[in-house]
């Protein structure tokens, strides 16, 4: 690139940014108005039990972030979610790597942690990268270190049950690895307000069944698996990480949000983009995403009908399982 072309270039990043933040100011000082309850969202079945604990917690005086984070912890010890925390498939090599991540609307910051291993509350660990340090994300055996001095407690991820499934994946010929195809996966994402205007967003997942060691997807990633904005909102994701963490969902879904567009609307506006750019992405590949807004209107759509979400919604009082629209 010569200067004349970075300049231009720069020109048209910088513009871009300021467009971004004039709409998120925008967004922040005139239409949204909060509904005075608190709202929770999350990802598939195991989000049900997440919401109602989530809920309990604020309703006994927790913040935002200790309900969401609380909630997470639910399927993250549930033995039989097999996609979160204790009890999650692991890698090729049978150890089980977690990631989670959590952000915080009002101070645009978040904690995550990736490839964490024998720690079965990575929310908890990523909270505390929050809460206690300088930086947003640690990985592998430094978050594993970090872990330890915060007091959790190393422990055996694999169940008997998922040990049998490794066992049974590793003895298969010929058996679909992550240099072919995909599997098993479903990540507890949670967005949810305080009906005061804040906003959170928190994934946990064990990513993707006999995933290739080391491999990170979407849901650690600020801006992929987890955004929030008070000024705007909040998104999750789940589904194939690997691809998308190509499009920044949760960041793209909240500046949709900030621009205008309603939770529901910015949900199918990221999942047309990615069909217009791929259309092999439209069959087959597993995407899906939720969103919230301040006022605690909410959006939800997977792409296509052969990987339907199913969403927990909580709201006044009521804890529902509902199903996304599919756009293909
Ligand atoms: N998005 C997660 C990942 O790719 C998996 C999931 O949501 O189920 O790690």
């Amino acid at each position: 690139m010569d200067s004349s072309d970075r300049r231009t270039f720069i020109k048209s990043v910088t513009g871009a940014a300021l467009v971004a933040a004039a709409d998120l100011s925008a967004a922040g000082s005139s239409s949204v108005a909060a509904s005075g309850s608190p709202v929770f969202l999350s990802t598939w079945k195991h989000g049900q039990p997440a919401n109602e604990r989530a809920a309990e917690v604020f309703r006994n005086g927790g913040s935002l972030l200790d309900a969401v984070e609380k909630g997470i912890n639910v399927p993250e010890n549930d033995p039989n979610v097999t996609s979160v925390g204790y009890g999650g498939l692991p890698n090729a090599e049978g150890e089980v790597e977690l990631d989670a991540a959590i952000m915080d609307g009002t101070r645009h910051r978040a904690g995550a942690v990736c490839s964490l291993h024998s720690i079965k509350n990575p929310i908890s660990v990523a909270r505390l990268v929050l809460e206690k340090t300088r930086h947003t994300t640690l990985a592998g055996g430094g978050a594993f270190r970090f872990a330890l001095e915060m007091g959790f407690q190393p422990e055996q991820l694999l169940t008997p049950q998922s040990l049998e499934a490794w066992l049974k994946w590793k003895a298969t010929p010929n058996r679909p690895s992550f240099w072919l195809t995909a599997e098993n996966h479903d990540t507890i994402g949670m967005v949810a307000t305080d009906g005061r205007g804040h906003m959170v967003s928190g994934c946990s997942t064990s990513g993707l069944a006999w995933k290739l060691p080391g491999r990170v997807g979407d849901s650690p990633l600020v801006g992929c698996g987890v955004y929030a904005d008070d000024n705007a909102g909040a998104a999750s994701a789940t589904g194939d990480g690997d691809l998308m963490t190509n499009y920044c969902t949760s960041v793209s879904i909240v500046h949709s949000m900030a621009r205008g567009a309603s939770p529901q609307e910015a949900c199918e506006e990221l999942l047309r983009h990615m069909a217009q750019t791929d259309p092999r992405n439209r069959q087959g590949d597993q995407i899906c995403v939720i969103a919230m807004n301040p006022r605690g209107e909410i959006g939800a759509a997977s792409m296509n009908a052969q990987f339907k979400l199913t969403y927990a919604l909580w709201r006044d009082g009521e804890s529902r399982l509902l199903e996304a629209p599919a756009l293909y």
